[in-house]
C-alpha cells in the first residue's frame, strides 16, 4: 500500500528535499504540502499537488505527517497530530521547553519520531559520544562547535545539544550546558557551546574531549541535505506502523541493524 505523506513546511529547504525524496520512491506519494499563510511560493514537482496554508488539512489527508517548517507552530501541529490521532515526524529544532513537554505528552497516545538531525552519520556519532564519554570520565572537557548555513535560527544547533546530551549520559552526568558567550577559566564539568554561521553550509558538527596532554575530537559534516531528508521520509514511513510512543533515531537505527541480521 502507498502511504500518503503531508509535509508541512514544504517550500522550505527541508520541505523541497523530502518532496524530491518522496518522488524516488515508489512506496509512498506526497498528499499534502502545507506552505506558511502568506506564502506565495509555487515550487515545480509537486506532481499536481496544490499547496495549502491549513495546517489541518495535513492530517486530513495523510496516513503520516513530517513537519520541517518553525518551533513557533510546533505545538499548534502536536495538538492537531493528537487530535487527529496521525503520526508525526518531528524535525523542526529550536523548540521551547513547553513544547518539547506538549510533545512527550502527545507522544503518550500517537506515534511521534523526533529527531533533530536525520541522518544515519550523525546517529552513529551520538553513540561514539556517549561511548567516549563514558570511557574518559569527568576529567575531560567536552566543547562542541556547529557550523551551519546563514539562515539557521537556532545556536547552538538541535543536533549540538542533542551531541551534548549524548555526552552527558555517558558521563551519567548533566552539568549543564556552558554559555556561549562565557568569557574567563572554564569552569569544571558541564558542555561548552560554539558557533560559526555562515554561507550555505548543509552542516558539520565537532565534538571535542580535551584532557591533559591529549584530545581526542569526533567530527561529522553533511554535504547535502538529502540525507536528512530520506532519513525522515525513512522515519515516517516506518512510523505509520508504530504504535505510540516517543521515537528517536536510535530506535529506526536499531530497526535496521535487527532486520539485516
Ligand atoms: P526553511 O526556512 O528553509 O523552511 C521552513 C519553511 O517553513 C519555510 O518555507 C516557511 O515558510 C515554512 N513555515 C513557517 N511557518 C509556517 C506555517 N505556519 N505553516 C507552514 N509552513 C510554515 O528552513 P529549513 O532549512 O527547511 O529547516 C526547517 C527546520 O528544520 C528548522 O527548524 C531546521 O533547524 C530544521 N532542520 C532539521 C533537520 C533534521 O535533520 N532534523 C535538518 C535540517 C533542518
Amino acid at each position: 500500500m502507498t502511504t500518503r505523506i503531508g509535509i508541512i513546511g514544504a517550500a522550505g529547504r527541508m520541505g523541497q528535499a523530502v518532496i524530491a525524496a518522496i518522488a524516488r520512491r515508489g512506496d509512498c506519494q506526497l498528499s499534502v504540502a502545507v506552505v506558511r499563510p502568506g506564502s506565495t511560493t509555487a515550487p515545480q514537482g509537486w506532481h499536481g499537488i496544490v499547496p495549502c496554508t491549513d495546517l489541518g488539512t495535513a492530517f486530513d489527508a495523510a496516513d503520516v505527517v513530517i513537519d520541517f517548517s518553525s518551533a513557533a507552530i510546533t505545538q499548534q501541529v502536536v495538538d492537531r497530530a493528537r487530535a487527529t490521532g496521525i503520526p508525526l515526524v518531528i524535525g523542526t529544532t529550536g523548540l521551547h521547553p513547553v513544547a518539547q513537554e506538549n510533545i512527550r505528552q502527545a507522544a503518550t497516545t500517537i506515534p511521534i519520531f523526533q529527531a533533530a538531525n536525520m541522518s544515519l552519520g550523525v546517529a552513529v556519532l551520538q553513540h561514539l559520544v556517549r561511548e567516549a564519554a563514558a570511557r574518559l570520565g569527568p576529567d575531560w572537557d567536552v566543547e562542541i562547535l556547529d557550523i551551519h548555513h546563514g539562515l539557521k535560527k537556532d545556536v547552538p544547533s538541535g543536533t549540538a545539544l542533542s551531541l551534548g546530551r549524548a555526552a552527558d549520559e555517558g558521563r551519567r552526568h548533566d552539568g549543564g550546558a556552558l554559555s556561549l558567550d562565557r568569557a574567563g577559566p572554564r569552569p569544571a564539568g558541564g558542555v561548552g557551546y560554539a558557533a560559526l554561521r555562515g554561507g550555505d553550509v548543509v552542516g558539520e558538527h565537532q565534538v571535542f574531549f580535551l584532557g591533559r596532554g591529549e584530545q581526542i575530537c569526533l567530527s561529522h559534516r553533511a554535504t547535502d541535505r538529502t540525507i536528512f531528508a530520506e532519513g525522515a521520509l525513512q522515519a515516517a514511513l516506518w512510523l505509520a506502523k508504530r504504535a505510540p510512543g516517543l521515537y528517536g533515531m536510535g530506535d529506526l537505527i536499531a530497526n535496521f541493524s535487527q532486520a539485516s541480521q
